[in-house]
């Protein structure tokens, strides 16, 4: 069964996207624990990030690097950091979040998330 990844990535469900490339695509969780907060996913589907092999596994990482460094460059913030965890969406990806400098506890989620913000957001990330 498809995930909802897997829909976004064949393009049945829409996404605010950030980048993509053949094998990778990012863009932004629905539901941003801050400005900027981008999912990295592999396009294939596979449900837990450890059971990827180890070329994907470790491309992903790279791919997930340049991203941040993306954010970094778009968004204000201390650092970008990251989670996986994986509870809700059966198809391995790796959170990436604009943390101010007193981390997670320091979250602010925005205000609003209209389709004219989500759309600024990914547009100054992506460029
Ligand atoms: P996890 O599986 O790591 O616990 O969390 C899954 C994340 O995916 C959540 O932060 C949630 O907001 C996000 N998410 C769930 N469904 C969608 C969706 O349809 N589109 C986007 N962009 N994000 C989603």
């Amino acid at each position: 069964m498809d995930s909802i990844f897997t829909k976004i990535i064949k393009g049945e469900i829409p996404c605010y996207k950030v980048d993509e490339n053949d094998r990778f695509i990012a863009f932004l969780d629905i539901n941003p624990k801050a400005e900027g907060h981008t999912l990295v996913i592999p396009k294939k589907q596979i449900d837990r990030i450890w059971d990827l092999d180890d070329e994907l596994y470790h491309a992903l990482w790279d791919y997930a690097k340049e991203i941040a460094a993306k954010i970094e460059n778009a968004i204000a913030c201390d650092r970008v950091g990251m989670w996986v965890e994986g509870l809700e969406v059966p198809h391995a990806h790796v959170h990436l979040v604009p943390l101010p400098s007193n981390g997670f506890y320091g979250l602010k989620k925005p205000e609003k998330t209209d389709d004219a913000y989500m759309q600024s957001v990914a547009q100054k990330i992506s460029k």
